[in-house]
């Protein structure tokens, strides 16, 4: 089989690439693992709207809910964040409704050749890059040859592994994931509450959030990069246990299914090779401090289906710089930033998340936009000498967390 565009792997990244290489009337044919498309489990992912508003609508991508407040709350303290910047509340999950089923029907319906259960995948370098990929489908051999691959296999990636970019180890951050998805979350449905509470979740967080229709979600994110020797889930049912709010909230809940998962953060000199680009978490595009990446999934996938699109006219090596530049213009700076908060963030005692809070707090009680004074404090000179003064370090860490909560 010949094509324009192979897709390896079929989560958020992958799916949007497929969609829109297919929807540009690129032939694309996108090859999955797993016996069918959708997460393993149900959740709910939260991330910001921020970059992706145009592809969401032009893709027509589906959304579960949106809000735009959260609660902070450290051991002592806690601040209501109104926001102009909107969370999208993302169903991942193999059910009729999900993300993944939405993607999948726009991307048969644009054309798109749609391969699950595929296994033995063997990538062929030429020096063109990948020049075929031979791969069974129970049993039987397949034999793709594409002009271009997306590598979209997720944080082990085959792809990354076979080319020749290698992460810089330097910055590998490892996050580890454990929640559940429930009915009846006793909270107000579209305000998130992010917990900090460095004796119960060292180098984490755990939030709850509930959709307006009604499924919530409750979950711990933690750095799992040095060895911990408990699992996450003891962590997140630690934080059930002692936390007495949660607790009361848990008691209340119905129809609870879990989830557990991880996946890395890491920096690459490039994210292409040859004729192969990667996309979403095989490029370690993941937020180092929260383990956010759905933006950036959908952001790459989307730029490179649209690089490839816009540029294979001139060749494979056009194609890997734009889809470089594009890249470092958008999702790059903020991971590098994201790598410097996580160093600040793994510091943090109880006592800093608290004086967090409470200058937060001041600051809103004296400016009533705080995007706008997160995003230009300079136009605040005594809010920000303020601030400046109780703890530098927490004034960048604030304007991170705002940006992504
Ligand atoms: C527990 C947990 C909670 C999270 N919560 C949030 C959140 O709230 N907000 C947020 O923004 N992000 C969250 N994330 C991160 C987010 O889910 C990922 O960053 C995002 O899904 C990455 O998408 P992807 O398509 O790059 O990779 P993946 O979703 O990992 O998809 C990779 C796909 O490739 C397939 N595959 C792998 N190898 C092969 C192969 N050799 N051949 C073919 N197919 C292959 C896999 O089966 C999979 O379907 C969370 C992650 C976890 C684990």
């Amino acid at each position: 089989m010949r094509c324009d565009v192979l897709i390896i792997g079929a989560g958020v990244s992958g799916l949007v690439a497929a969609q829109k290489a297919a929807k540009d009337g690129l032939d694309t044919i996108l090859i999955e693992k797993r016996s069918s498309v959708g997460f393993p489990y149900r959740k709910i992912d939260i991330t910001e709207d921020v970059g992706i508003n145009d592809i969401v609508s032009e893709l027509k991508l589906r959304i579960f809910d949106k809000s735009k407040k959260s609660k902070w709350l450290s051991a002592n303290g806690s601040f209501l964040l109104n926001s102009k910047i909107v969370d999208l509340f993302i169903k991942r999950s193999k059910d009729e409704d999900s993300f993944e089923k939405a993607a999948l029907d726009h991307s048969l319906d644009f054309g798109c050749r749609v391969f699950t259960g595929v296994n033995n995948i063997d990538l062929r370098y030429g020096s063109n890059g990948i020049e075929g990929v031979d791969s069974k489908i129970g049993g039987r051999s397949i034999k793709i040859k594409p002009s271009v691959v997306i590598g979209a296999d997720g944080s082990k990636s085959n792809v990354l592994a076979s080319s020749p970019l290698r992460k810089r180890k330097k910055h590998n951050i490892y996050l580890e994931g454990f929640g559940i998805t429930a009915e009846n979350l006793d909270i107000p449905s579209g305000l998130t509450h992010i917990f900090f509470d460095e004796y119960i979740l060292p180098g984490g967080y755990f939030f709850m959030s509930k959709s307006s229709k009604g499924l919530g979600v409750a979950s711990v994110a933690m750095n799992y990069s040095k060895p911990k020797g408990i699992g996450v889930d003891t962590y997140f049912w630690d934080f059930v246990t002692y936390n007495k709010y949660v607790r009361d909230v848990f008691r209340k809940s119905s129809n609870k299914k879990y989830f557990v998962g991880g996946c890395e953060s890491f920096e690459l000199d490039r994210r292409s090779y040859k004729n192969v680009l990667l996309v979403g978490n095989a490029a370690g595009l993941l937020d180092p401090l929260f383990g956010y990446g759905v933006n950036q999934a959908i952001y790459s996938g989307y730029w490179a289906a649209r690089t490839i699109k816009e540029n294979i006219s001139e060749g494979c090596e056009k194609v890997c710089e734009e889809y470089e530049m594009g890249l470092g213009r958008s999702l790059l700076p903020d991971i590098k930033s994201g790598m410097k908060m996580r160093l600040v963030f793994d510091s943090l005692k109880n006592r800093h998340f608290d004086r967090l809070m409470n200058m937060l707090n001041h600051i809103s009680e004296e400016i009533e936009d705080m995007d706008d004074f997160l995003n230009n404090p300079v136009k605040y000179p005594i809010p920000l000498a303020k601030s400046l003064i109780r703890q530098p370090r927490l004034l960048g860490l604030m304007r991170y967390m705002v940006r992504m909560f």
